[in-house]
């Protein structure tokens, strides 16, 4: 049993990791591997370059990534669970919001764009999600694995959460992978079972997907050229999704290092470093260093939303408890 601010600081640092991971990663969004290398590695908040889709944000800021995440979050802490109608409400409103915004309509994907605007002309989540396999619903479903604490659920509203937005069946399984992994990552599995049981589930969707997350564990000892070429790391979610585990088994031991290696891959950094360090986090909790988590744009406002993803959870728990002991 995990004691209990332990278990809290591991929901704070899943979120907090994903946040930072995502606000250094947009100065890379979009840029080659090659390009990176020749301008020097990321270690730090910047200005993205220019022309890419966060050019517009301030250092420590992050994209739609994180704000997604926040608004699945949200969604789950109100509804004591995750309710695919309010979810499909909320994002809908946060795409019209952001698309509206001069600086953050930019970095809405493609395939959360067309969503936002059939949920918002009133089509049914059921027919909202784009069939494209992009990462946008992978990128977001840390909570889930936050929230529920038996994989089964996990898996399920993982999959449920992808659909408003993303129901191609690999953009599916990259939200189930995400998620399983956080919450293996929180019940302190070690990284052979995290990615066993990771793989296992995922497969169920999409089995090339899963194949490519265990690629990417067998090949964690490789060199970043070597691997982030042979995966791609585009924002294609069979690309997202094994890249961040690569840089999250590579460095298990240490998640910094972790989200530095996930800035600095090329492509589609921002969603990579934000998965990267959702895990990270996840498994050691919020140990990410001061320079980061005093420039993070709301930094406040995630650590008390993980905080109260903390406290839902441990409700539902006692809440089961007790029906146990009445029956
Ligand atoms: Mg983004």
């Amino acid at each position: 049993m995990i004691p209990d601010e332990r278990s809290k600081n591991k929901y704070v640092g899943c979120m907090l990791g994903a946040a930072i991971g995502d606000a250094i990663g947009k100065q890379n969004e979009g840029v080659t591997r090659e390009y990176i290398l020749r301008k020097g590695c990321l270690k730090d908040f910047g200005i993205a370059v220019d022309g890419t889709p966060g050019d517009k944000l301030r250092p420590g800021d992050y994209t739609d990534d994180t704000e997604q995440m926040l608004v699945l979050a949200g969604s789950l802490i109100d509804n004591n669970g995750f309710d695919v109608i309010d979810f499909s409400q909320r994002i809908a409103k946060w795409g019209k919001d952001a698309l509206n915004d001069p600086i953050r309509k930019s970095f809405v994907g493609p395939t959360s764009a067309i969503a936002i605007e059939r949920l918002n002309s009133g089509v049914s989540w059921k027919e909202s999600g784009g069939d494209f396999p992009s990462c946008g619903s992978a990128m977001r479903a840390a909570p889930v694995g936050l929230f529920y604490d038996d994989l089964d659920d996990v898996e399920s509203n993982a999959a449920l959460s992808s659909m408003p937005t993303h129901s191609n069946k690999i953009s599916i399984a990259g939200s189930v992978a995400v998620a399983i992994a956080v919450r293996c990552a929180l019940d302190e599995k070690d990284c052979e079972d995290i990615i066993s049981e990771t793989c296992a589930r995922t497969s169920k969707y999409d089995a090339g997907i899963a194949e490519k997350i265990k690629l990417s564990f067998e090949h964690r000892n490789n060199e970043p050229d070597e691997v982030f070429s042979e995966l791609g790391t585009s924002y294609l979610v069979f690309d997202t999704v094994p890249c961040a585990f690569y840089c999250f088994t590579r460095h298990f031991e240490n998640p910094e290092r972790a989200i530095i290696e996930a800035v600095n891959a090329g492509g589609d950094t921002d969603s990579i470093a934000c998965i990267t360090g959702a895990l990270g986090g996840a498994l050691h909790g919020n140990t990410f260093p001061v320079r980061w988590l005093e420039g993070l744009e709301n930094k406040g406002l995630i650590e008390e939303t993980a905080g109260k993803m903390y406290e839902k959870r441990r409700h539902s728990i006692s809440s089961k408890n007790i029906n146990e002991r009445f029956l």
